[in-house]
């Protein structure tokens, strides 16, 4: 039913960038035999998902919404496809993306934009865009997305979808393409939480291939989805971030957020004011952090390794034919970042820039401190406004960073949060996301308030 799906729909949606129809099949066949024979890899066995082509899979393309991966097959698997596989989940394809996850609306793919299926003229949020429009065109039940800075968060919130992006260290990165190491993260997306905490438990834990997996149990997040699907919040602390809101944040965004904030308060749970007063320069910390490791990363696309070679024709040297793949390979934003990433960690600059921007790291981590030792969650807007029209921020890169300005705090502090459906917004009737955040390794609150609210 879902290939069918795809089939009648992706054509215009555009959320997949392969699609493995006998591959799916085949995993779905044997998921029935399994069942049949009373041996069911895991409660996901047979469900279908979506996959981000920054996940590595020996049997399809890995792409990274890049020219510079165009063709190329790893030779392993990531671990959370290998987690994937084993709990018997059927991997429809790979989902379109913002090249090499840079980006907020899935327009810097290599392939093309994918569209948003509220409003085909608007962007499905980004960089896991794809994963997000599979879900809201019904094409998967569950999809993984990556956040870095906020790309599995704000696409759910535009698309009218659940994202999470868990504790830092919580799910894997072996196998995931490094876009920015400290911050990236894997995570569930899918259209209720209560199936984001299932997918969360089947690729969450401890990994020895990964140096930053946390070697803690899982935090029980199926069993908190259960918990707040009763809908009593009685004895939970709410603390709403005073820094999101006003001035940027569209209007409707801001009634469907607060209405929210109500709704948390007819549930039972205790709502306070918190104030966090370094998350305001959190994008521009995260704006220098980010591209320098990316600048690093991506060092490793040398023309040499993987995927594309340009000018290797005996006429160019070994530099020239470096600098000819490079410049043909990326695309336009990931040029930016490699070059503002290698300004901030020159010598003479590394202090000033990158060293700041730690520095500013710490302080908002020492805010979240603060905050949790008052509340047991925070809220906010997941994004300042609804999905824009594709082609309408392309030409202001600082527009687009905006997007993030309420995910990019989780990612620097490296703690869990999750972006749930809010209601549309009064002014367009597009999607309006609630971000709830919590602390590190306390993933389980964000399932019980997410499943309360919803
Ligand atoms: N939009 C942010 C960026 O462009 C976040 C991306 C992400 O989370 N991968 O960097």
């Amino acid at each position: 039913a879902h290939l069918d799906r795809i089939a009648a729909v992706d054509p215009l949606v555009h959320a997949f960038l392969h699609v493995d129809a006998e591959g799916a099949l085949a995993a779905a066949r044997k998921a029935d035999e399994d069942r049949a024979a009373g041996r069911a890899a895991s409660p996901l066995a047979g469900v279908p998902l979506a996959l981000k082509d920054v996940l590595t899979t020996t049997d399809m393309p890995t792409t990274v919404g890049s020219k510079m991966l165009e063709g190329w097959m790893s030779p392993y698997d990531a671990t959370v496809t290998r987690k994937l596989r084993e709990a018997g989940v059927v991997v429809l394809g790979k989902t379109n993306m913002d090249e090499f996850a840079m980006g907020s609306s899935t327009e810097n793919s290599a392939y093309g934009p994918t569209r948003n299926p509220w409003d085909t003229e608007r962007i499905p949020g980004g960089s896991g865009g794809g994963s997000s429009a599979a879900l809201a065109a019904f094409e998967a039940p569950l999809a993984i997305g990556t956040d870095t800075g906020g790309s599995i968060r704000q696409p759910g919130a535009v698309t009218g979808t659940v994202g999470v992006k868990p504790t830092y260290g919580g799910v894997s990165r072996y196998g995931l393409v490094a876009f920015s190491s400290s911050l990236d993260q894997p995570g569930p997306c899918a259209r209720t939480v209560l199936d984001a905490a299932l997918l969360h438990e089947v690729i969450a834990g401890h990994d020895p291939m990964d140096s930053t997996s946390i070697d803690q149990p899982v935090p029980q997040v199926v069993e908190a989805a259960k918990q707040g699907a009763n809908g009593d919040l009685t004895g939970v602390k709410v603390g709403v971030v005073r820094e999101f809101s006003g001035e940027g944040y569209q209007p409707g965004v801001q009634r469907a957020f607060e209405t929210a904030v109500a709704q948390l308060t007819k549930l039972g749970a205790e709502v306070v004011e918190v104030s966090c007063p370094h998350f305001d320069y959190a994008l521009g910390a995260y704006y220098l952090i980010a591209p320098s490791e990316c600048s690093s990363n991506l060092a490793r696309f040398d023309s040499m390794r993987y995927g594309l070679r340009v000018g290797d024709d005996g006429e160019n040297d070994a530099e020239q034919v470096m600098s000819l793949t490079r410049e043909a390979g990326f695309g336009p934003e990931v040029k930016r970042r490699i070059m503002l990433g290698t300004y901030a960690l020159s010598s003479g600059y590394y202090d000033a820039y990158y060293g700041q921007a730690q520095k500013v790291r710490t302080l908002i981590t020492r805010d979240f401190t603060a905050a949790f030792e008052q509340v047991d969650v925070l809220v906010s807007p997941t994004t300042p406004t609804t999905a824009f029209k594709i082609g309408e921020r392309v030409d202001d890169p600082m527009a687009m960073y905006l997007a993030d300005l309420c995910t990019i705090p989780s990612n620097l502090a490296g703690n869990a949060a999750m972006s749930v459906p809010c209601g549309l917004s009064d002014e367009d009737r597009l999607p309006v996301g609630l971000q709830i955040m919590a602390p590190a390794m306390a993933d389980d609150r964000l399932y019980r308030v997410g499943a309360a609210y919803e």
